[in-house]
């Protein structure tokens, strides 16, 4: 049975890298029927962040992504947590020490941080000089009952641990090359790579696939599996996300906080799509598809080894052709708090259907799609060169004429319309340009817009007269 892990350390919100981790993780279980669990690594608390775990829960929550199983905490799919595991791990740490692949070690900070120093002076590999390796059993447990300490894994000498990788295929790291690495820490919490192991292992984890970053991990994993003589998982490391220069992605959170990009308006969709793509790709040129098509399409043997670039501009291709395509009602839904934020007054349903209709063709976000239809909602705002327009006599003659044939109307329909602009044409003289760049002007604020039809769609009839009539007072002679 396939089984796959998310497994986060809890340091603020969710970086589009670990959205594509987990895409891929939950991929890899749904197209193969397996199943995929939300683990928080939380042993480094230090690095906690207060509240980063209701973050990211609501993170995916938006995004669209369901974990599996989990505990009793968080709810009924709700995480596993490692700080609420300590004694599962303190069983095996144990283990490894009677089995002699581990040893305490007390050597404080101020040591530890001189032999780094020669170490790296005399160029040699690993900045641990094992010395605590030397005591003998009897006096490192007795010291370990009232000594501060932490437990180092042993990693034994002059051997290539191999492992392989479903991305990289074979890799291999000289056991020399180790240093022997902290396991338990004074402050009684395991490090990542002994937590990681545990619960890899516990959980039944069959597949490990993560970033790049944790690579030079696998081989202290690798030994850990052994010592404890357990199989370890299959492999399968990420290529790392670089910007369009190949330097790597950026860490600051306005750049690659998932919760930011969905803010900024970008779908859920959307982010699932693009992310899918940061490293996979169908093997054809298809680029658009939804969670489910990605759950049939997407597999574990295509997946890059090399970098893979972030392309705003292509995210921003991507989201407003799901703006285009997505049902008008859905977006109107995801829409209304941003116009409501900005005091639109969008109590006319049909207006504002139409509006988020005529909007979502030409802009990336949802969040630009007030601006692109402001001037259906708020008194316009001309400048001089506008005004100059609307002064001309040939403005006046054509608004003014408008004007009047509107007052008597109480409806209006498309043939209304063509019918108007025809006989305006007869009765004042008026025509291409010098006609429609008034109208335009007065009705919408720009000689630059939507056609005649939309705008009559958009305005109603009152605003229509209200509008042409203050064009008017731009005629001074
Ligand atoms: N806790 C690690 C992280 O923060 C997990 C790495 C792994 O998947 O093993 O990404």
């Amino acid at each position: 049975m396939i089984k796959t892990r998310f497994a986060p350390s809890p340091t603020g919100y969710l970086h589009v890298g670990g959205l594509r981790t987990a895409l891929y993780n939950y991929l890899y279980a749904k197209k193969t029927g397996g199943s995929f669990v939300l683990r928080i690594e939380d042993t480094d608390q230090s690095r906690k962040v207060e509240g980063a775990v209701d973050n990211l829960l609501s993170t995916f929550n938006r995004i669209g992504i369901q974990f599996d199983e989990g505990p009793d905490q968080g709810g009924e799919n709700g995480p596993y947590f490692q700080s609420q595991r300590l004694d599962t791990y303190k069983k095996y740490i144990n283990e490894l020490i009677d089995s002699g692949n581990a040893y305490p070690c007390f050597c404080d900070t101020e040591r530890l941080k001189n032999v780094r120093q020669q170490r790296l002076t005399d160029k040699l590999n690993t900045p641990y000089d094992r010395h605590c390796l030397s005591l003998s059993r009897d006096e490192a447990m007795t010291r370990m009952s009232t000594e501060s300490h932490i437990i180092r894994l042993k990693s034994p000498a002059d051997e290539d641990i191999i492992f392989y990788d479903i991305v990289r295929d074979k890799v291999s790291i000289k056991s020399n090359d180790l240093d022997d690495q902290v396991i338990l820490k004074t402050d009684g919490f395991p490090t990542y790579h002994l937590a990681n192991v545990v619960d890899d292992h516990l959980m039944g984890i069959s597949h490990v696939i993560r970033g790049e970053e944790w690579l030079s991990s696998t081989p202290k994993h690798v030994l850990l599996y052994r010592f404890l003589g357990w199989s370890p998982p299959k492999f399968a490391h990420l290529p790392l996300l670089l910007n369009p220069d190949k330097s790597k992605l950026s860490k600051r959170q306005g750049d690659v906080a998932v919760e930011d990009f969905l803010d900024k308006g970008f779908l859920a969709e959307t982010m699932l799509n693009f992310v899918a793509l940061l490293g996979w790709n169908p093997g054809n040129d298809k680029e658009i598809f939804s969670l489910k098509n990605l759950e049939k399409e997407f597999s574990i043997k295509r997946i890059q080894k090399s970098g893979a670039v972030f392309d705003q501009d292509k995210l921003n291709w991507m989201n407003s052709l799901y703006l285009k395509n997505e049902s008008l009602e859905n977006i109107c839904k995801k829409v209304e708090s941003v116009f409501t934020s900005e005091n639109f007054d969008i109590s006319d349903n049909d207006k504002f259907r139409s509006a988020v209709d005529y909007a979502r063709k030409r802009v990336n976000t949802l969040n630009e799609l007030p601006d692109e239809v402001r001037m259906f909602y708020f008194d316009l705002k001309f400048n001089n060169e506008d005004g100059e327009i609307l002064s001309l006599k040939t403005s006046f003659s054509v608004c003014q004429f408008w004007l009047k044939e509107l007052d008597t109307q109480s409806s209006w329909n498309a043939d209304d319309l063509k019918s108007l602009l025809k006989r305006t044409i007869e009765e004042t003289g008026v025509k291409g340009k010098d006609l429609y760049s008034p109208l335009r002007l007065a009705l919408y604020g720009s000689v630059h817009g939507p056609d005649m039809p939309t705008l009559f769609n958009l305005l109603d009839l009152e605003t229509i007269k209200l509008r042409l009539k203050t064009s008017l007072e731009f005629h001074t002679g």
